[in-house]
């Protein structure tokens, strides 16, 4: 079977969006808010490691069910925890009606790597039961209703690159002249993000640091849309990598292995613990994942490139 998008047909009443995850080129971290959230810079930018969200129709009327396969899946909850499920149940609270799903999910992001990995499959399932449900809201609406979920859900409908202001949630798209080469090497285990930010909060504290407002750095932009990968690989910035570092601190000897092996920038990925690595090219990519890996300094290395775009459908059924 084929839809109108000329994309393949899912079995039986159901569709399936492909969600990237998300490297952070910069992510400036200004003081806690009131509301316990931070002010940020964070320059998002979308890379090829991809979730697969599908939804189907409940097996019971009115309920929600998910089953989670792929990269470390038994670490995902498969309760009302599950951020795809948040993010399914909202959508039909915005819409006021029972719907109900069934969600798939099959995991190729690290789970609690700093990718973004559950809020890419928020995206996923708002996209997905947007179209199950036949809803027809616009991406900005979803995006919308995303910010309630996580503050990266909205850059995971949107995709490509763009600076999020806010606790990162308002988003302005931003050019990028090429394709930039990563290597992303997974850690044993993950690091919580509330953790993390107020581990960077207590560091700061003990060193008597006020931090000022978060900003942008426009060498890192010109960089961006040049598509200069050395220059970017220079303004790679990351203000929570000194709180990913002590609470792992091996972290920093793969940040090292990667640079020792010449990666053009070498950064913790978010709130971490997966460490990124810019190259010039696929082929450079491919030839440090394969050093990092036989190191044994990471669990794996995945290549990918970037920029990517966001949540997409990418099979339907009606
Ligand atoms: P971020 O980069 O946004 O800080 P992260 O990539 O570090 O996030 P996630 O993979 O999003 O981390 O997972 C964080 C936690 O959220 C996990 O430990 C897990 O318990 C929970 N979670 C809920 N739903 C999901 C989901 N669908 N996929 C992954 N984790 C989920």
């Amino acid at each position: 079977m084929i839809d109108v998008t000329g994309l393949p047909v899912a079995a039986g009443g159901a569709v399936t969006v492909r969600v990237p995850a998300k490297v952070n080129v910069r992510l400036a971290v200004g003081p806690p808010r009131a509301d316990g959230f931070h002010d940020l810079v964070n320059v998002f930018h979308a890379v090829s490691l991809y979730d697969d969200v599908t939804a189907a129709e409940p097996v019971e009327p009115g309920a929600y069910s998910v089953r989670v396969t792929g990269l470390s899946a038994d670490q995902v909850p498969l309760d009302g925890g599950n951020l795809a499920v948040r993010a399914a149940r909202a959508l039909a609270a915005h819409a006021g009606r029972a719907y109900g799903a069934d969600l798939q999910i099959r995991k190729a992001i690290p789970v609690a790597g700093g990718m973004a990995g559950g809020s890419a499959d928020a995206a996923g399932a708002l996209v997905a039961c947007n179209e199950l449900w036949g809803l027809g809201l616009t991406r900005e609406e979803l995006m919308e209703i995303g910010g309630d979920i996580g503050s990266d859900v909205p850059f995971a409908l949107l995709g490509g690159t763009a600076v999020g202001t806010g606790r990162g949630e308002r988003l302005a798209p931003a050019e990028v002249g090429g394709r930039f080469h990563w290597v992303f090497a997974l850690a044993e285990g993950g690091l919580s993000t509330a953790e993390v930010y107020a581990t960077c909060d207590r560091l700061r504290a003990e060193a008597g640091v006020t931090a000022g407002p978060p900003r942008a750095n426009a060498a890192l932009m010109e960089a961006l849309r040049a598509g200069d990968a050395a220059a970017l690989g220079r303004e790679l910035a990351n203000d929570l990598q000194p709180a990913a570092l002590a609470l792992m601190p091996g972290l920093a000897g793969v940040l090292a292995a990667g640079r020792e092996r010449g990666a053009l920038g070498a950064i913790v990925s978010g709130s971490g613990p997966t460490c990124a690595f810019l190259t010039g090219s696929a082929a450079e990519a491919a030839a440090l994942a394969a050093g990092l890996e036989a190191a044994g300094v990471c669990r794996a290395a995945l290549t990918a490139y970037g920029d990517v775009p966001g949540a997409a459908v990418v099979a339907a059924a009606p």
